[in-house]
């Protein structure tokens, strides 16, 4: 680490994943505040952020004892008087030294002539701390004087940063250097170099992406000789169900066999809004592959679900007499052993399970084709894994994520992309209500009639516990206030920290119908299925993106009951206000998913990306889909002359691609 920080920051540093100098640097800021030109204190205005910089006339130090002092310091500049005021100060009362000069940067009260601010930044004003400076997004124990101080420190160590583009992308792009673009992107000169740097790096971030998206689907291409699977057992089965498939779900099926009926093999996505019928689809494919004497593989990202489409499976295939394993890794020895014979000698046609589907020691006779539900669960290269348990198997994606398409074109250029986007008829909407902070308790009435009529509730908190240090409730304190309150109500915990076979157990529970209310952080929200459950409420709703909502919200209305989506809110700004109000109108993920991007504005952080690719900081392929596509043809471009980016001036890029891009990935290079 640096040098000026000492073990506990630098152990602060850690946790927020910053270890070395290049975490630093591509640690961008959240937003600037602009030191450049002090503003005259009798010009500001009510309500304003502003930087005045005053002398320093008197320091009083307040009411109260200790640290839970208050500091009200008197200055002024050449046209008026400032008070600041800092509650809780008692540790800064050195601070301020009486006639010196010192900036300060906040928000602005104004009122009767008096300009007065609170909890300011403030300063020396000096040469430092000048210039427009970078604001970061701040985690336990560091503060943004230590952030900073890191970023500068970083900056000035790295004063020749090679290039990371080849000379020649960045000559034809037309984009400033990697240096410049680093250096400018922490401390701007210039609104103008700010603008630069922000679009060498997004350009480089959509750059890189295309490049590990071409050299990934050119290798799928090169082994494509897949299996051919003729006949057209998929339409028989969806021709004997008891209700006829949707236009949509039927043109995906068209799409589905005739890629299965070709020689090459499938890589398709199929996304389709929580509800839409996913999982028939699935089941006509699986026949298909079975008709032509291939195991299919249904793959779910947790047992609870692996164990659902188990009994669905069962359930629908009962007239054919097939075989249908389970297989999950909870199972008991014997059980498993048996499964797993049967997989091998191929007297089961159909495996379903979780990722014990891929693990080691499983053997297929001969697995043709592998569906994977939820897939946003896994890796691409867990994809890559169970495909390598067939010869070259087919491969179905299934998605309730509302990826806009444009997005996904980007994401999954590497695979067909199928979309249902039709619900099957008769599906009751589910009424979703908003909530403000004193409305809470209406909210928590509408939940408790619903489980006086037998229905069961989820809870959802934004955070584990209150140790995150961010304003909202926490699903453990929801948990504990509940159950104090309510001991006659059987609740149930369920967080992201608790080990698998807990949240296995919990949900089961749930499932069942021992647990009737269930608080939980977002772990929930892939397709859990519990018919009874008719109310879902969200606290902290500011807190969560609207696809996420969304998809939480897709857990209740599954059965014949009537369903409620409860947003409780504690933020009563604009934008929270507009975000509750789409997903109180609209039933439609896709839609969601649109406007989701369009409102969110640059500032603004949800704590969810919803591309989920961690590679893409600054990029935003919806809102730089121009620039995606230029990039997109610069990288074929350079592929074109050096397909395997084996040339000396391309070795940086070809390390950087790897670094950033392997895990997650199937490059080989
Ligand atoms: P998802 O896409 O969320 O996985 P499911 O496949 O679980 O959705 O389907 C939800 C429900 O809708 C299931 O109970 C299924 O039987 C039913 N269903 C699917 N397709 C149709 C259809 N075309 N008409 C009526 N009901 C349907
Ligand atoms: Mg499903």
């Amino acid at each position: 680490m640096l040098k000026g920080f000492g073990p506990k920051k630098t152990q602060a540093f850690a946790s927020a994943g910053i270890c070395t100098l290049e975490d630093a640097l591509y640690s961008y800021p959240r937003s600037y505040e602009d030191m450049r030109s002090p503003r005259n204190v009798c010009d500001c205005a009510d309500g304003e952020k502003v930087l005045a910089v005053c002398r320093v006339l008197s320091v009083q130090k307040g009411r109260g004892y200790g640290r839970k002092r208050t500091l009200h310091v008197l200055a002024e500049d050449a046209t008026g008087r400032l008070e600041v005021l800092f509650f809780m100060a008692g540790y800064m009362q050195n601070a301020f030294t009486v006639g010196e000069e010192y900036y300060f940067f906040g928000k602005v009260k104004a009122e009767k002539g008096r300009v007065t601010m609170f909890h300011p930044d403030f300063g020396p004003w000096d040469e430092s701390c000048r210039g427009i400076l970078p604001v970061y997004r701040l985690s336990k124990g560091i503060s943004q004087k230590d952030y900073r101080k890191l970023t500068a420190a970083a900056l000035d160590l790295s004063d020749s940063l090679p290039e990371t583009l080849p000379e020649s992308v960045v000559r034809s792009a037309a984009i400033c250097s990697n240096q410049f673009a680093l250096k400018n992107i922490h401390y701007p000169a210039d609104e103008n170099s700010f603008q630069q740097s922000r679009y060498r790096l997004v350009y480089e971030e959509l750059f890189d992406l295309k490049i590990a998206l071409a050299l990934s689907s050119k290798k799928e291409r090169a082994e494509n000789n897949g299996i051919s699977f003729p006949g057209d057992a998929a339409f028989r089965f969806a021709e004997s169900l008891p209700y006829a498939l949707t236009g949509a779900q039927r043109r995906v099926l068209d799409e589905i066999v005739a890629d299965m009926q070709s020689s090459e093999s499938m890589s398709r996505l199929v996304q389709g809004d929580v509800g839409s019928g996913k999982t028939v689809v699935a089941e006509a494919a699986l026949l298909q592959a079975v008709s032509c004497g291939y195991q299919g593989l249904f793959m779910a990202p947790t047992e609870i679900l692996a164990a659902q489409h188990f009994d669905t499976l069962q359930r629908d295939f009962a007239p054919y007499g097939l075989r249908i394993v389970l297989l999950t890794s909870s199972m008991k020895a014997k059980e498993r052993k048996e499964a797993l014979e049967m997989l091998r000698d191929g007297s089961a046609q159909i495996a379903v399970g979780t990722h014990a589907l891929i693990s080691e020691g499983v053997a297929y006779k001969n697995a043709g084709l592998v569906i994977t539900d939820e897939q946003h669960r896994f890796g691409v290269s867990q994809r890559e894994k169970l495909a390598a348990k067939g010869r070259n198997p087919d491969v179905l994606v299934m998605t309730a994520t509302p990826i806009p398409r444009t997005l996904a074109l980007v994401l999954y250029a590497d695979l067909d992309i199928s979309v249902i986007d039709e619900m099957p008829p008769g599906r009751k909407p589910i009424k979703t209500l908003s909530f403000k902070e004193k409305e809470r308790k209406d909210a928590y009435r509408l939940l408790f009639a619903e489980l006086e009529k037998g229905r069961q509730a989820y809870i959802v908190a934004p955070f584990i516990d209150d140790s995150e240090s961010l304003e909202g409730r926490s699903a453990e304190t929801l948990y504990e206030a509940f159950t104090r309150k309510h001991p006659e109500i059987s609740c149930g915990l369920l967080h992201g920290a608790m080990s698998g076979a807990e949240k296995d157990r919990i949900m089961l529970d749930f499932y069942r119908g021992d647990i009737s209310v269930l608080i939980s952080t977002v772990v929930i929200e892939v397709g859990i299925n519990v018919p009874n459950a008719s109310v879902m409420l969200i606290e902290n709703s500011e807190r969560f993106g609207l696809a996420q909502m969304h998809q939480l919200r897709g857990r209740v209305g599954r059965g014949e009951y009537e369903s409620y989506c409860l947003l409780c809110s504690g933020s009563e700004s604009e934008i929270s206000r507009q975000r509750s109000e789409i997903l109180c109108k609209t039933a439609d993920g896709f839609v969601i998913a649109e406007k989701d991007l369009e409102i969110r504005g640059p500032g603004e952080f949800f704590g969810y990306r919803q591309h989920g690719l961690p590679q893409l900081v600054l990029a935003d392929p919806v809102r730089h889909a121009k620039l995606a596509e230029k990039a997109g043809e610069d990288a074929r471009a350079l592929l074109a002359l050096d397909p395997a980016l084996v040339l000396p001036e391309n070795a940086p890029l070809r390390d950087k691609i790897k670094k950033k891009y392997l895990q997650v990935d199937n490059i080989t290079m």
